[in-house]
């Protein structure tokens, strides 16, 4: 039995983990899971999978959950705060952490627990965006592993050599090819772009997700997101990672190597196929994903990404051609920006104005340290919360 914390075990992530362990009685012991507000579903997982703790983000959820814990008679300690998500992701009981946070919340628990020398599985790109070099760094000292679970990454993480070779030159590897599904707006009118709903931008046509990467893959600064953790996980240059949009979400991303031969990665757009794959590494267990029925399918169509359309995964890829601040700048503008717009405080064409904004005021110094990092972020929030001022609706 591995011992498993799931971080963000509440949300769309953790709840498919939750799904896959269920399917695999005997090889996991859940000893720990966190949310941030939803202690009731916590305290349901609590009930099903029994959890040594239970931590939420938010002091005031934690307080109804250790009442209801109590009432019912769980043996579960429940913790609250940004300290304790770190501590339950590096218990000594614990061998895989599922980073399953949404946003920069999720980085120091991620962190922590590479620091700690687990197996982190990795669903929390944001903690990659700002900090890959730092998780890389961690796991190299700790004897930690990493294994990624984005599809996309996942899909690249299979199709590549066994990561003992790490070095994608000496391995023959030209280009990483990112598979991208254009998300709900792919065929919209450009003209009809700045009136759409948060409703509208979080029907995602493929793949059910929280509302955060949903919006995210609307604009599709998701795939500009991992387009640089593409290049922190495996060691490229921006210039050797492609974007291809293929609306049908069944093949996640591909590898090409130096004598033509590219491998892909294919399977219907279920998220528990890469989690039941990081779970398992390097077996195989069930996941509950229905087979892959080609011939039902019947055609798998390409088309390049139209950066006029897209000008958010043009902002992420001058980021991820810049300094290690640069990034970190893109992503806390985009969260506050996202954030807004699902307040309808802005318009949805409004979260590149407000990128480009925070972006164009980066100037270094190069962020090198967690603190100086952290600081960026900050930082970075600040300008964004003001350049959205001047455009409140
Ligand atoms: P979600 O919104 O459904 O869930 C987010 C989880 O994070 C919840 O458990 C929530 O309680 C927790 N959380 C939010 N804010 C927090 C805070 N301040 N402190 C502590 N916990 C907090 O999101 P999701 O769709 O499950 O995505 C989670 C991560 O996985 C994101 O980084 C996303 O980019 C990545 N990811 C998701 C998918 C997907 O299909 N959903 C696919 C690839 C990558
Ligand atoms: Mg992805």
């Amino acid at each position: 039995m591995k011992g498993l914390a799931i971080l963000g075990a509440t949300g769309s992530i953790g709840v498919s983990t939750l799904d896959v362990v269920a399917r695999n009685p005997g090889r996991f012991a859940v000893r720990a899971l966190t949310g941030c507000r939803n202690w009731t579903l916590l305290l349901e997982q609590c009930r099903r999978f029994q959890p040594d703790v239970a931590v939420l983000a938010d002091p005031e959820a934690a307080r109804q959950l250790r009442a209801a814990v109590a009432a019912e008679g769980l043996s579960v300690e429940v913790h609250a705060g940004a300290e304790a998500l770190a501590e339950a992701a590096s218990r000594p009981d614990v061998e895989f952490v599922m980073a399953a946070i949404v946003g920069a919340a999720g980085l120091l628990p991620t962190l922590a627990a590479a620091r700690a020398g687990k197996r982190v599985l990795l669903a929390n790109k944001e903690a990659v965006v700002m900090a890959g070099g730092l998780l890389r760094a961690a796991l190299a000292e700790s004897g930690g592993e990493l294994v990624p679970i984005d599809s996309e990454h996942n899909a690249l993480f299979q199709c590549l050599p066994p990561s003992g070779d790490a070095d994608p030159d000496a391995a023959g590897v030209t280009r990483l090819l990112l598979t991208a599904s254009g998300g709900p707006f792919l065929d919209t009118p450009l003209e009809a772009l700045a009136a759409v709903t948060p409703e509208q931008a979080c029907a995602h046509p493929n793949w059910e997700m929280g509302r955060k990467i949903s919006v995210d893959s609307a604009t599709m600064m998701n795939k500009g997101l991992e387009i640089i953790e593409a290049c922190r996980l495996f060691g490229v240059g921006v210039e050797r990672v492609e974007v291809v949009v293929h609306p049908e979400s069944i093949i996640h991303s591909l590898v090409e190597y130096r004598d033509g031969s590219v491998l892909a990665q294919l399977g219907n757009p279920d998220m528990r196929t890469p989690i039941a794959h990081a779970l398992a590494w390097p077996e195989r267990i069930h996941s509950g994903v229905a087979p892959l029925d080609l011939a039902a399918r019947g055609q798998l169509s390409f088309r390049p990404a139209d950066p006029v359309r897209f000008p958010c995964l043009a902002l992420a890829m001058q980021a991820a051609a810049g300094d290690a601040g640069a990034p970190v700048a893109l992503n806390a503008a985009n969260e506050v920006a996202v954030a807004a717009f699902l307040e309808g405080r802005i318009g949805f064409t409004d979260i590149a104005a407000v990128i480009e904004s925070v972006l164009a005021q980066y100037a270094g110094p190069e962020p090198r340290d967690l603190d100086s990092i952290l600081a960026l972020d900050v930082h970075s929030r600040d300008a964004a919360a003001e350049k959205i001022r001047t455009l409140a609706l």
